[in-house]
């Protein structure tokens, strides 16, 4: 007996030490793959790439479609319908004639918008019809909807709300039509989840579970219903999958589609009984009363007067309460709890996962029992903690989770012993601050907009080599060219606008707000941000376009990254073409600016100049001016007539080309190797018709193309004398693309805004231009042009719209922007109507500008 129990401790012992080394060596592992790296910079969710969440993870509060007209914002955006709908009862019809009510292999998977909307149509015309929704809880912050089923007419449809997330607004207006009846089983969550992910409210519900209810049926589960009344059987346990799986398995898609597709009928046979017991009260309607009651409720997200502090709260009174008076041990040990729920609150929200698959309440206690000093420790705590419950574990969690394999630092700032509380604008500072270890998101970006990040310097190291000094320099210039460029105050500075019936109209800048405000147009209603409201009545309303763009609170952050603490004005449509627009297209200035970050501006910029050259070839419109020459003060060498053959031989150079060799010229000189020094003479020499080149005639050649705004500047910076002089122009290249006749090319080519600037000559299509000209010829400005009036001449407006959409897509395609203002579109319409009062009134127009 005794040797055997002597055996038992041994063998524990060698299975403990086993165990010891196994996590040690796993630790080792996994720190390798993972120390220096946030597990999300190599692992990508499907929510990433969502580009607008209603719910983010920060701790404002949920806001409800169109909630800007009601009182405090606390009514539900359809209260009236429903309420009518309490009062006035559906004529419940659920099935019509005999249906087959065997569910086929068939089903429609709807992924592409275009599918959606068929989709839309096909319900709108529908009286009832059954509803469900699949979630995914497990690594999101607040869960979101992976799938919702529909089953009308005797067809199922599984729509993938992942792949249609952004567009899944085209669905609100079925399911808000109280004249379409939801069949919904046990409709309490998916109501609330439909409006956190797509602000869609359920109007005219049915819900099955109400009817078993008042039927007093033994039951009220929906397998209960299925074996009852349709002889079919599910298995429950598939709702808890990943739905976020694709391809879904087929058990899945079978069990989503069993959950809707037998759902007309069961209401069908429900509402007959209800009917037949009918006993005074109708119980028909008072099922369509309670189901209707539930749509009334409102998402909302939970709030903690600090972070973690339920869980901490509920942790305590469950492990770690205490009989007898409390020992310091004790009360450490609480102390960790709350610091870890701190902890892993914030750390759940900036990684957008569930807590669970952050950290388990088990492996909190367990951390707080034993307080491991090593990573290792660290490790092995939380592991063997999830190891006992791992029975529970259906999704085999890795644990720890990567999440906290790839921030075990923070383990020992949690665990140092005089720390009052955690500081959560540190936590947050040290991972999503400037120089943070995890990526922002748009589920954590507003997290930021609680604290005040300060920039930090850490440009100067104590490292040293020439490869970290060309980073530093490379970042240094970067924070200098931030510094310069980037805007100097938020640019959207969120004052509202208010019509006088108290619905708000739109946000808007400070400037805007002064100018109705010193015209008596407009009351002061609210300071700080200050809020105004109009006196009279505003043509049109924001609602009116179903379009929410113009009351959106614009975040000051890059629309592609997410980037808050450096953004610069970006132009997505350019501003040489956007010059040449017709006024009344011209009004769209805040859909069409946005704002990005440096690098963002990088690659959008880069893009942009690349889409450029494509409009340029597609409309053989040259983007450069291609070629000018001396007007001919100084008569050509050759005496033989060949000044005639100008147009024909192609003579004279690009503005840029000889703007460039001017300047080496002029600066350089002597020290310009001689070989190199021919080269840009003849650039010179060919300009100015072979003569011979004096000091002047470079100093001339500089200003060539330059409109007077470029001279001036020139002028101040070098110190160079004003030059009056004329060129030449001929667009050559112009002539070769499209074959126009380079008479009419001519005159649309180069229009100066000023119209004395432009003096056509000869029939050979060469253009006088007088220097004084406003259009720079060494920009794009005269491409522009051109394309602008082509397009007009051509298409007329909805070209110039159809222009515009082509910009906006070049710049999603090129940044993926994530950040864009909820009702951004590639589609913008860009119609839109000003009321007399509107600052984009043509007379009001001036006083802005
Ligand atoms: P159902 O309509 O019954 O298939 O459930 C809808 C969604 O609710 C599922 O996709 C799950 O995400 C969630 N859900 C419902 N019941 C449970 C449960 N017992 N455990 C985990 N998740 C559940
Ligand atoms: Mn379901
Ligand atoms: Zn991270």
């Amino acid at each position: 007996m005794e040797n055997r129990h002597k055996i038992k401790i041994v063998i524990t012992f060698a299975c403990l030490t086993a165990l010891s080394f196994f996590f040690a060596k796993q630790y080792r592992k996994k720190r390798k793959q993972s120390r220096t790296c946030c597990y999300l910079k190599t692992e990508s969710k499907p929510q990433a790439s969502f580009k607008r969440v209603l719910a983010d993870n920060s701790y404002s509060p949920f806001k409800h479609l169109k909630f800007s007209e009601s009182n405090e914002g606390l009514e539900h955006p359809y209260k009236a319908k429903i309420d009518a709908l309490l009062i006035e009862p559906f004529k419940f019809k659920f099935l019509e004639g005999n249906v087959d009510m065997e569910m086929k292999e068939s089903y429609v998977w709807v992924e592409k918008e275009a599918q959606l909307e068929e989709l839309v149509d096909i319900l709108s015309n529908e009286k009832v019809i059954a509803v469900d929704t699949e979630q995914h809880g497990l690594r999101s912050f607040l869960g979101f909807t992976a799938l919702i089923q529909v089953s009308a007419k005797g067809r199922d449809y599984l729509i993938d709300t992942i792949a249609l997330h952004d567009f899944m607004g085209i669905l609100r207006p079925v399911f808000a039509n109280p004249s379409i009846c939801k069949v919904f089983h046990g409709a309490d969550n998916d109501v609330i989840w439909l409006q956190r992910d797509f602000h869609i409210y359920v109007v005219n519900l049915f819900d099955t579970a109400k009817a078993c209810e008042l039927l007093s049926k033994p039951q009220k589960s929906l397998a209960y219903l299925l074996e009852t009344y349709c002889n079919v059987t599910t298995n429950k346990q598939l709702q808890r999958e990943d739905w976020r799986q694709r391809p879904l398995s087929a058990e899945m898609v079978k069990y989503a589609q069993t959950d809707v597709h037998y759902l007309l009928y069961i209401a069908h046979c429900l509402a007959l009984e209800l009917k037949q017991e009918d006993t005074g009260s109708s119980l028909l309607l008072e099922t369509s009363r309670r189901s209707n009651s539930l749509c009334l409720q409102l998402f909302s997200k939970d709030i903690e007067a600090s972070p973690g502090e339920s869980s901490a709260f509920s942790i305590i009174t469950k492990h770690l309460s205490y009989q007898g008076g409390p020992s310091s041990n004790i009360i450490y040990s609480q102390e960790l709890v709350r610091r870890l729920c701190t902890w892993r609150d914030i750390m759940a929200r900036l990684h957008d996962e569930s807590l669970r698959y952050v950290l388990s309440d088990h492996a909190i206690v367990a951390l707080a029992h034993r307080v491991p000093v090593s990573n290792a420790e660290i490790f092995e705590t939380i592991s063997q903690a999830d190891l006992t419950v791992d029975s529970l574990n259906q999704f085999a969690l890795q644990s720890p989770s990567p999440l906290i394999c790839s921030h075990f630092e923070d383990f020992h700032y949690l665990f140092q012993d005089k720390l009052s509380d955690p500081e959560f604008d540190l936590i947050l500072q040290k991972h999503l601050g400037p120089d943070g270890s995890c990526p922002l998101s748009i589920y954590n970006y507003a997290l930021l907009s609680k604290i005040n990040l300060k920039p930090t310097d850490r440009l100067v190291s104590k490292q040293n080599g020439t490869k970290h000094a060309k980073r530093v320099g490379k970042k240094a210039s970067r924070l200098l060219f931030v510094k310069k460029f980037s805007c100097k105050a938020p640019v959207y500075h969120n004052c509202r606008i208010y019509a006088n019936d108290g619905r708000m109209l739109c946000y808007c800048d400070r400037k805007k707000l002064e100018w109705y405000l010193q015209r008596g147009l407009a009351k002061l209603v609210e300071e700080d941000p200050p809020a105004i409201m109009l006196l009279f009545e505003p043509k049109g309303r924001p609602e009116d376009e179903d379009n929410d763009f113009y009351v959106q609170s614009k975040k000051n952050i890059c629309v592609g990254c997410g980037e808050g603490n450096h953004y610069l004005r970006y132009r997505i449509i350019p501003s040489c073409y956007r010059v040449h627009f017709p006024e009344h297209l011209k009004s769209h200035r805040s859909h069409d600016i946005v704002l990005v970050c440096v690098d963002c501006h990088e690659i959008a910029h880069a893009s942009a100049e690349k889409h450029k050259k494509k409009v340029a070839s597609e409309f053989g419109i040259p983007l450069f001016v291609h070629r000018v020459t001396d007007s001919g003060q100084a008569p050509p060498l050759e005496e033989d007539g060949s000044s005639d053959q100008t147009a024909n031989k192609e003579t004279g150079v690009s503005p840029l080309q000889l703007r460039t060799a001017a300047m080496a010229l002029l600066r350089h000189g002597s020290r310009i190797p001689p070989s190199r020094r021919e080269e840009l003479m003849q650039v010179v020499v060919e300009y100015y018709g072979g003569k011979e080149i004096s000091q002047d005639d470079l100093e001339r050649a500089l200003l060539v193309g330059m409109t007077p705004l470029e001279r001036k500047r020139l002028k101040k910076k070098k110190g160079l004398s004003f030059i009056h002089s004329t060129s030449l122009i001929k667009n050559v290249a112009k002539k070769n693309a499209n074959g126009m006749m380079s008479d009419e090319v001519a005159n649309l080519d180069l229009t100066s805004p000023v119209d004395d600037t432009l003096d056509s000559t000869e029939s050979n299509g060469d253009v006088l231009i007088s220097t004084q000209s406003k259009l720079s010829l060494l920009g794009h400005g005269p491409h522009g042009n051109q394309v602008v009036d082509h397009i007009l001449k051509e298409y007329g407006d909805d070209g110039i719209r159809e222009f515009c959409q082509r910009w906006r897509r070049v710049f999603v395609e090129a940044v993926h922007p994530r950040f864009l203002p909820s009702g951004w579109d590639v589609k913008h319409s860009g119609r839109r109507d000003f009321g007399e009062f509107s600052v984009y009134h043509r007379r009001s127009k001036k006083v802005l500008e």
